[in-house]
């Protein structure tokens, strides 16, 4: 384990002149996400930079036309100060709802908007509210800003100074907590403006916050809970896992969306229309939920005959170029591989060692219109464990172009067994899709766009439901 210098400064520009003059030096607020991380050995900088001492960051300001809140207030301060409330509720009850007093004392803004957890409530109450993040270099819309799973705009070493929410008539965030950290599992904010725009953001979905256009634009046009009768919230992406399924997050959205605008036009929030048959076939399943949260799926329609992607899926240099992150492969035997995948995001970076074996189970003979491949991968991942995924490759011909389905099973083991959970599987159906898109880029004879590298997610995202836990012990 390395060690991690401490550095304190007392101004915004000393703390600049640190993070530029250290590049591997990582930003400290509360250190609620960070340390923890660090404990688990996902992250090591070189220096932490407390961004304590910094009372430029601290501040809540009432300006003319926004209301200032600064990137080092905690969750505690944003909940009772009197100008939040009086500005805009919704931020002060998002902000009271945070976990546990402990948290909501060093646990900050900035920190939380900066980390970007796909579960967490502060980016759909910045997101719904059009906040604008105002950087050391720049001023970011929310809009802009959440970029994904643990993903933001933020570029290395840029520090958020604070956000400027705008003036709105009313605003509710409500969330399905988990019992265990009260994160959300799914959290949604309704946000109303002066010329009656709305803005609704969705936490908990799956892959990072998220705004449900379809309610925007329904209660935009009619500001009550009747507006919402008509849409399918199942028409909204949303990932399973072990503690609810896509359905029930997707039918959860649409409760919470219709609960916070009851409470602010005072009507009965009623229940969603009936899901659609396949939905409700979903909701009701036990059987199907626990399948579902288990299985991962896609389908790509790729522009080149059957033939040419079975070629492509058993070319190592194919396979090497598509799989994101990827800087080392070297054939065992056929259709056998070693590779090796080189992964990082923000303060994390971490090295998997992979085998990959293929079989093909029905090759494309003739004019054949199906090929089936499966594919045996394990990943070693050092003291966090290891991993195995089942994966089975369908193709068939559609005229020119050939349609590509993918199930893939995957299992944890060591630490990373006991970490498991939805955001697994959510790395794992991002990771896989980027293969997939990668692959169809390879394919098409262009260089695949550098992809966002989701083992990370993968890694942190059950360590961070294991401290929750731990914490809570
Ligand atoms: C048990 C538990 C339960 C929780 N429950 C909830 C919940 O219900 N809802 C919820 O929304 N959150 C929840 N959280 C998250 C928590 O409230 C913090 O907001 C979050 O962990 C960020 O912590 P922090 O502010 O201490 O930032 P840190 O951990 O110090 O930093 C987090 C990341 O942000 C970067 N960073 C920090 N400040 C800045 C800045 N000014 N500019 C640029 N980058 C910066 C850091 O470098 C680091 O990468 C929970 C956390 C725990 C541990």
């Amino acid at each position: 384990m390395k060690n991690t210098l401490y550095l304190r400064p007392q101004s915004l520009a000393e703390a600049q002149a640190m993070l530029a003059a250290h590049p591997q030096a990582q930003a400290l607020a509360g250190g609620q996400s960070l340390l923890a991380a660090m404990k688990l050995g996902l992250c090591h900088p070189t220096h932490w930079v407390d961004l304590q001492d910094l009372q430029e960051l601290r501040r809540i300001t009432l300006q003319a036309d926004h209301l200032w809140i600064g990137a080092m207030v905690t969750h505690a301060q944003v909940a009772r100060h009197a100008d939040v409330k009086a500005w805009c509720p919704m931020l002060a009850q998002l902000a009271a709802g945070i976990a546990d007093p402990q948290i909501r004392h060093v646990g900050t803004l900035g920190g939380s908007v900066a980390n970007n957890d796909p579960a967490a409530c502060w980016p759909a109450g910045v997101l719904a509210a059009r906040a604008t993040l105002v950087t050391t270099e720049r001023e970011i819309a929310a809009d802009d800003f959440f970029q994904g799973l643990f993903t933001t705009a933020l570029r290395p070493q840029e520090l958020i100074l604070g956000l400027k929410f705008p003036a709105s008539t009313c605003g509710h965030y409500l969330k399905f907590e988990q019992p265990a950290s009260r994160f959300a599992l799914v959290g949604v904010a309704v946000i109303r403006d002066h010329h009656g725009g709305v803005r609704v953001a969705a936490t908990g979905l799956g892959h990072g916050v998220v705004r449900w256009h379809q309610a925007e634009q329904a209660l935009g046009e009619r500001w009550e809970v009747h507006a919402l009768n008509d849409l399918d919230p199942h028409a909204h992406p949303a990932l399973s896992d072990v503690h609810a399924s896509a359905a029930y997050r997707q039918h959860l959205m649409a409760v919470l969306c219709r609960r916070a605008v009851a409470q602010l036009t005072g009507q009965a929030p009623g229940m969603p229309r009936a899901p659609a048959h396949a939905a409700a076939h979903r909701l009701s399943s036990t059987r199907d939920h626990i399948q579902d949260a288990h299985a991962l799926k896609g389908e790509h329609v790729l522009q080149a005959p059957l033939v040419r992607v079975w070629q492509a899926l058993l070319d190592p240099t194919v396979l090497q170029a598509s799989i994101p992150g990827c800087t080392a492969m070297r054939l065992v035997s056929l259709h056998q591989y070693q590779a090796t995948v080189k992964v990082g995001l923000g303060p994390v970076s971490a090295k998997f060692d992979t085998s990959v074996q293929l079989t093909p189970e029905l090759e494309p003979t003739g004019n054949a219109q199906h090929a089936q491949c499966a594919l045996h991968m394990t990943g070693q991942a050092g003291a966090l464990g290891s991993g195995q995924a089942q994966v089975l490759v369908r193709l068939h011909q559609e005229g020119a172009n050939t349609r590509l389905y993918w199930t893939a099973h995957p299992q944890l083991q060591g630490t990373l067994a006991q970490l498991g959970n939805r955001l697994v599987h959510a790395s794992a159906q991002r990771l896989s899709e980027q293969f997939f898109e990668r692959f169809a880029q390879v394919l098409l004879g262009e260089a695949p766009r550098r992809g966002i590298p989701v083992l990370f997610y993968a890694l942190w995202q059950p360590l961070r439901h294991w401290w929750q836990h731990f914490f809570k012990k």
